[in-house]
């Protein structure tokens, strides 16, 4: 995703300020009449220190193979796709039972189990400052109908971007044979980390926050817009959840490159171009140009 990388590159260098060190200042000579200063002598105001570069902002991809969305007779694993309840609050990403789900960025999370979700892990993570957001916004980032969870529990643990929070299996109401085996993924955007830590990812809740629609702005004029990225048929937003491909996609996060499974997976695997398109790159390969 050279597109975005560059772009963020570009912002990044912008931030840090990339200042040209001033020329030397070079002292008047002493004379007994004083000639009148040259303007070019006239010693420019010191530069602020250009700040060390920051690291760019890179979430990291969830899982450490792609093989696109679920679609099987249990449903379509789309955003937003129909369910019998009404709308699907995220995106489930097909994989083998066991593949190993990493943390996207860091920051605190838990784990906990009900009827639907099965196991499920959340991560609360602050957003890229290069985004130009208000500093408390945070996402809180849902996996659900995990086979296990690594060490986690009731309470939030600080756990790094990469770091292992579980793997896919098929617990909840995934547990169906109809249902093939995949991770669902729900991003939704709160205002402060308290409100972020509270989110229980309930269907029933559909409030907007103002979070939601600030990040919707800056990645519609930093990503979604110079990348011409867009959904084929739904919006990348619900109130205050977002689409979770488009918002790891546009924070960097490298996939691998899409692939279709061998064996029972292949039948309800679906690439990610059945959904998306876009200009500036191609949706399922990996980062073909950052590499
Ligand atoms: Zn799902």
């Amino acid at each position: 995703m050279r597109t975005h990388a560059s772009l963020l590159l570009a912002l990044a260098a912008l931030q840090t300020g990339c200042v040209e060190p001033a020329p030397p200042v070079r002292s008047a000579p002493i004379a007994a009449d004083p000639a009148p200063l040259e303007p070019a002598r006239i010693a420019a105001p010191a530069p602020a220190p250009a700040e060390p570069p920051r690291a760019l902002p890179r979430w990291v991809w969830v899982l450490p193979v792609d093989h696109g969305i679920r679609a099987d007779r249990g449903g379509a694993g789309g955003f937003l796709a129909p369910r019998a309840h009404g709308k699907h609050n995220g995106i489930d990403l097909l994989a083998p039972l066991g593949t190993p789900v990493r943390a996207p960025c860091a920051g605190k999370a838990r784990a906990g189990q009900n009827s639907s979700h099965g196991k499920w892990v959340q991560l609360v993570c602050a957003l890229p400052s290069e985004l130009g957001l208000e500093p408390a916004r945070r996402v809180s980032l849902f996996f659900a109908h995990l086979k296990d969870v690594a060490g986690l529990g009731e309470a939030m643990a600080e756990v790094a971007a990469g770091a292992e929070l579980g793997s896919v299996g098929k617990t909840g109401n995934a547990s169906s044979a109809i249902i093939a085996a995949h991770l669902h993924l729900e991003a939704i955007v709160h205002d402060d980390e308290p409100s972020a830590l509270a989110e229980h990812h309930s269907g029933r809740d559909q409030s907007d926050t103002r979070g939601a629609r600030e990040v919707g702005g800056a990645l519609s004029s930093r990503c979604l817009g110079p990348a011409g990225l867009a959904s084929k048929a739904e919006s990348l937003w619900r109130a205050r959840r977002a689409d979770p491909f488009v918002l790891l996609v546009c924070l960097g996060a490298e996939k691998p490159a899409y692939t279709r499974p061998s064996g029972k997976l292949a039948e309800a695997s679906y690439p990610w171009s059945s959904e998306y398109s876009a200009t500036g790159f191609d949706v399922d390969a990996g980062n073909p140009a950052g590499k």
